[in-house]
């Protein structure tokens, strides 16, 4: 090893510090942003140091690549609707695995023009991870692109599931193996390279198409996980170390995202994979019970909760669309000052991402101390005098505990309806992400407020002038 490359080396153990460094610091809302920034920096350090060091490209076009590639990041990061993120999470995902299909492409052709000048032939530990490459890229490129498409609901988010799915999918699995295998064997045929990587992508969309409502947010993650494996695989194939290590470290925080949101929805993964959320049927018969529907004007609510002594405010993605935040942090204030206790029940998949809540709920600063989580809350939900649902549905509702014919029967809720009083902030009668109708709006307990729930909060803040 020359000077050159033990100092390259250490660059990449710099930068592989900072990434961890920086997921630490992304463990906090606190310290989120110091986070991210450390990781960008690890990650233009590494991306800097490997170019340079590569000569692959002019430094002039490296430049322009740069440049490009961070005026369309900063573009769409400042445009995107914070209710978006999820979308362009997929995105990112998406085109992380096509990265990396490139890579390993890329890196084959190398290798194959290598082995024919040298007659060496290129070692099989190269061509698996190369091919790992190309696959998984592959597969999370178009699933993430279906995703894409059923959470900006370009397409129905709906599961579609077929019998004999599995079967299928472990066949395209199958025969991208083979024809990876024919390929080994007879280089010369690209033929077999092009149906690999065209199986490839048809994987990503069979292996998505059968996922769809409340189940997103785990496929997310998922992909995310795919995405630092395809990384890494790529890492291997064109020997970096830092790309195995970034990827690899992608590739676990993601299937440990997954399996924390797996547990939230009481989902074992291969349920949440296969067995098609929304697919079952709620209706053929008055399974939920519907109750009267008892509507109250911001005015009237007042009473109650200047009576209170103690609320819960429940935050769904309602209040993101409504970017209702603010308001609801000078309700909190107002209430505290009249007497009450508050705080905030947060569910770990409200909202349209993880932590969504969180996030907006620490821009308007309120104290994290106040915000606890379902377990929480959940067993001294009966000793609230009344509980807040802002712009919540699936998160709350009681049909996860009460009907067994319910799609989302065992999942863990708030069990909002066990306050003394619930009041719902919502415009209608409208189902939530999983389409899905919510018993609570019919219970005897609660009270609905209809109306965008910023307005609404602002008429119950007016109140009490
Ligand atoms: P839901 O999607 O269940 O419900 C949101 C409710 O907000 C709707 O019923 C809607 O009713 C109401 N709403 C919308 N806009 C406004 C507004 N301006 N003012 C007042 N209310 C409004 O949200 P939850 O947070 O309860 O549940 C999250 C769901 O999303 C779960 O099913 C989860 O699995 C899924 N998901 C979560 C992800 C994550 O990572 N957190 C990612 C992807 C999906 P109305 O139209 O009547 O106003």
């Amino acid at each position: 090893m020359n000077i050159d490359d033990t100092l390259i080396n250490l660059v990449y153990v710099i930068a592989a510090v900072l990434f961890i460094v920086g997921l630490k610091f992304l463990g906090s809302p606190a310290t989120a942003r110091k986070g991210n920034l450390i990781s960008a920096v690890g990650m233009l350090t590494a991306v800097v140091v490997t170019l340079g060091n590569q000569q692959i490209l002019s430094f002039e076009l490296i430049a322009v690549g740069v440049a490009v590639g961070a005026l369309v990041g900063a573009v769409v990061s400042r445009k995107v609707a914070m209710t978006s993120m999820p979308e362009m999470v997929a995105l990112f995902n998406g085109f992380g695995g096509l990265a990396s299909l490139f890579v390993g492409w890329a890196a084959l052709s190398v290798a194959l023009v290598k082995a024919m000048s040298s007659g060496i032939a290129v070692d099989n530990f190269s061509l698996v991870t190369i091919f790992l490459s190309i696959l998984i890229g592959g597969l999370t490129f178009t699933g993430s692109l279906l995703a894409y498409g059923k959470l900006s609901e370009k397409i129905s988010g709906r599961a579609f599931v077929y019998s004999g799915q599995r079967i299928v999918n472990s066949g395209i699995l199958l025969a991208v193996l083979v024809c990876a295998a024919l390929f080994f064997q007879d280089s010369a045929n690209d033929n077999w390279l092009y149906l690999a990587v065209g199986l490839s992508l048809m994987l990503g969309v069979m292996f998505v198409l059968p996922i769809g409502g409340a189940d997103m947010p785990v496929v997310i993650s998922l992909l995310n996980s795919f995405s630092g494996l395809a990384a890494a695989a790529a890492g291997f194939a064109i020997g970096n170390i830092l790309l195995i290590v970034a990827g690899s470290l992608v590739g676990a925080s993601g299937i440990i995202l997954t399996s924390i949101m797996c547990k939230a929805m009481n989902r074992s993964l291969s349920n949440v994979l296969f067995s098609g959320f929304g697919t079952v049927k709620v209706s053929a018969g008055p399974v939920i019970e519907q109750g009267e529907v008892k509507p109250m004007s911001a005015e009237d609510a007042y009473y109650v909760l200047e009576a209170a002594a103690s609320v819960v405010i429940i935050p769904g993605y309602g209040m993101a669309v409504a970017q209702a935040q603010h308001a609801v942090k000078e309700l909190q204030g107002i209430l505290e000052k009249n007497g009450a206790e508050v705080v905030y029940a947060i569910h770990p998949v409200a909202g349209r991402m993880p932590g969504h809540m969180n996030v907006l709920l620490a821009e308007a600063d309120v104290p994290y101390d106040l915000l606890l989580e379902m377990d929480q809350i959940n067993p001294r939900m009966d000793s609230f005098d009344v509980a807040i649902v802002i712009g919540a549905n699936d998160v709350v509702n009681p049909a996860a505990r009460e009907v067994e014919s319910s799609p989302i029967y065992g999942m863990p809720v708030i069990n909002a309806d066990q306050a003394r009083t619930v009041f719902v902030l919502k415009r209608s009668m409208a189902t939530g992400f999983a389409g899905i109708d919510n018993p609570l709006f019919f219970k005897e307990n609660t009270r609905m407020l209809f109306g965008d729930a910023k307005a609404t909060l602002g008429s119950l803040v007016k109140s009490f002038d």
